[in-house]
């Protein structure tokens, strides 16, 4: 089962990836996890990638396309996996397509988080008191000035996305605005189905 999420950011997706992992036994793929690991190690793909990170603007598309084509090769994917974070541009979506076509694979779900932009700003300032709280350092684009710029690359670079999937027969919207526990009863609806 290949699934991908969708949603601004805030909207859930990584509270919403651990329950489905556990659920369904699928790894979570965040390009952004890869991206910071690589940061972190100071990889010739992190020294490259750091300040872009750091503005709130996206890593080339043949950068993370590269990242995800190597990821879904390993021995945890044969089963499926859960994007997250990737495709967020329209090339971005093609190249996933071309790497599964060769594979002869389709993605089965795009399940698409809607949230009223309103709340995204307030839940970004609880995640950051929580990370405070945990001890635990804030994300260099956790910060409103970043966290905004990400907005606006998501509405001009990554909501395209929707029409594309729609076109495709894949979308499936959910409420993001519910309760967790709500969000999730409404995922699982859906993968279930495919899952069949
Ligand atoms: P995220 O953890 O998904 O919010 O991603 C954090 C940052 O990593 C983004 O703001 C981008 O700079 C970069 N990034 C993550 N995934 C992608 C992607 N699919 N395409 C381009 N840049 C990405």
């Amino acid at each position: 089962m290949i699934v991908i999420f969708l949603g601004p950011p805030g909207a859930g997706k990584g509270t919403q990836a651990a329950h489905i992992v556990e659920r369904y036994g699928i790894p979570q793929l965040s390009t952004g996890d890869m991206l910071r690991a690589a940061k972190a190690a100071g990889t010739p793909v992190g020294l490259k990638v750091k300040e872009i990170i750091a503005s709130g603007k996206l890593v080339s598309d043949d950068i993370v396309a590269a990242i995800v084509e190597e990821r879904i090769e390993a021995d945890d994917c044969a089963s499926g996996y859960l994007l997250d974070g990737f495709p967020r541009t329209i090339p971005q979506a093609e190249m996933l397509d071309a790497i599964l076509t060769k594979k002869g694979q389709a993605v089965d779900a795009v399940v698409e988080l809607r949230v009223d932009e309103a709340v995204l700003m307030d839940r970004l300032r609880n995640r950051i008191k929580e990370t405070i709280a945990k001890g635990e350092k804030v994300r260099d684009d956790d910060n409103e000035e970043t966290f905004a710029k990400r907005l606006q690359v998501y509405r001009e670079q990554t909501a395209p996305l929707i029409p594309y999937y729609e076109g495709q027969g894949k979308l499936r919207a959910v409420d993001g605005m519910q309760t967790v526990e709500a969000v999730s009863a409404a995922i699982d609806a859906i993968l279930d189905q495919i899952q069949g």
